[in-house]
């Protein structure tokens, strides 16, 4: 070019994701790894197993953080994770935090690591950033199949910024307060979901009469999609009955926040936006009020009945289908949940952690609320200071106890059989009251919060 030889390049890379030539993305997988290896190293100077940052701050460096790094770009190189070697730098990272978070020793297995800390695998996460992207985009997902996902409303099909419609909602706490609003019409407008079913209800008071609407959704809709569209419908309702004003009433104040902001990118809300302003160029006066649900205001209870009602007993074709992106997030989640378990059961690793654990579901339920200690990771890994462990790193001559020279000195010795412990045991015995201890009850729900500290 210009008498200048360009030398041809293997990479590139474009906002920061490197591009190969024969797409493997082997390269932009290394450059996370380094990355994230890199912050690993400075966590670890600080956060030790007895001392230095808390484990719950590694976790929220590892959400925060690393999981962002890792997923950045998902779509373009989330086909790159199935390969073996790309998830075996995956697994290198995530065990590193993970053992962190849990402040187990760097001998800990991947999968019990994982397990205990409550990270759901980063090859599967991946998969799961990359399928919600493509749903986002195409408004469909292969699991749902003719069912279509709620996509955002584009820039281009809002109105200009300075055209923009403005209103707001006024906060209402009493019936005094709602009397006292002068309006031709009040309609009260409510959604419901109840035993999984959804539905959506409207009632408008005319002249002391209540005139009810129900609307049934998909069970997959949630709540907010309810409110939303019972508002829409009330604002359907006022534009035929040519009433010149009226006050629609919502006990859902991020649904009155989605319609009242110049922003809003959900489509019921923005509906709804376009239906207020047909109604305002056609005479005809709109005000949204926030009212306080269960307070025994009447309006709000009639509407929160009837969308029970609509919930529960209408029986027809769903006025509403479209699928929120929170319930794709909740298909997709419980996939990933699926094989993780599948994984972790077939995995020749985490023997010890899986006595006390079937599932990594059961797991998370029980240290949800951060209770796992270092010295509690030693016995639900089985790498801690046993006889037998310490004997299988050479670090020990005979994998026995002190108490008889004969057994070896392992999780379940120490938890079932040694006379050392004979009177912690039968203390935990007492608390419990099941009688003696046994493998079985190693293995029931384990709860973090009822349990006596394990010395
Ligand atoms: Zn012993």
């Amino acid at each position: 070019m210009a008498g200048e030889n360009i030398k041809m390049s293997k990479e590139v890379k474009i906002l920061g994701l490197i591009i190969d030539d024969k797409l493997t993305f082997n390269s932009h997988v290394a450059q996370i790894t380094k990355k994230t290896i890199d912050l690993f190293k400075r966590v670890d100077r600080a956060a030790k197993t007895t001392w230095g940052i808390h484990p719950e701050i590694t976790r929220t460096v590892y959400t925060a953080v690393v999981e962002p790094i890792t997923l950045y770009a998902a779509a373009a190189w989330a086909p790159a994770g199935k390969k073996l070697s790309v998830q075996a730098q995956l697994k290198t990272i995530q065990r590193k935090f993970a053992q962190k978070i849990i402040g187990s020793y760097r001998t800990v297995s991947y999968e019990a690591a994982t397990v205990l800390a409550g990270l759901l695998p980063l090859d599967l996460r991946l998969k799961e950033a990359a399928a919600l992207y493509e749903t986002r985009k195409h408004g469909t997902l292969p699991e749902l199949k003719d069912i279509e996902v709620e996509k955002k409303v584009p820039y281009t099909e809002g109105p200009h910024p300075a055209k923009a419609l403005r209103t707001g909602y006024t906060q209402l706490h009493t019936e005094e307060e709602i009397a006292a609003i002068e309006t031709e019409t009040k309609i009260f407008t409510d959604g419901s979901k109840i035993e999984g079913k959804t539905g959506a209800a409207v009632v408008l008071i005319d002249d002391g009469k209540n005139k009810t609407k129900k609307y049934k959704l998909a069970n997959h809709c949630s709540v907010y999609q309810a409110e939303l569209l019972a508002i829409n419908s009330a604002l359907e309702v006022l534009g035929k009955s040519g009433k010149r004003q009226a006050a629609i009433l919502s006990d859902s104040r991020s649904a009155l926040e989605a319609i009242t902001s110049t922003r809003t990118k959900n489509r019921l809300a923005h509906e709804a936006r376009k239906k207020i302003e047909s109604c305002r160029e056609a005479g005809q006066e709109v005000q949204l009020y926030w009212v306080k649900a269960h307070a025994g205001l009447q309006g709000n209870e009639a509407a929160d009945t009837a969308a029970k009602e609509a919930a529960l007993n209408l029986k027809c074709k769903p006025h509403y289908n479209t699928c929120p992106i929170s319930y794709v997030k909740r298909l997709l989640r419980e996939k990933s949940k699926a094989e993780w378990q599948t994984r972790y059961q077939n995995s020749e690793n985490a023997s010890v952690t899986k006595i006390f654990f079937s599932s990594p579901e059961q797991a998370y339920r029980a240290f949800k609320n951060g209770r796992l200690t270092n010295k509690l990771t030693q016995m639900l890994t089985g790498h801690g200071g046993f006889s037998e462990y310490l004997h299988r790193f050479k670090c020990k001559g005979d994998p026995t106890c002190p108490c008889d020279q004969q057994s070896t000195q392992d999780v379940r010795h120490c938890l079932l059989e040694c006379p050392r412990h004979a009177l912690a045991r039968l203390d935990l015995e007492q608390v419990i009251g099941t009688g003696k201890i046994t493998m079985e009850d190693l293995s029931q729900e384990l709860r973090c919060t009822t349990a006596p500290a394990i010395k």
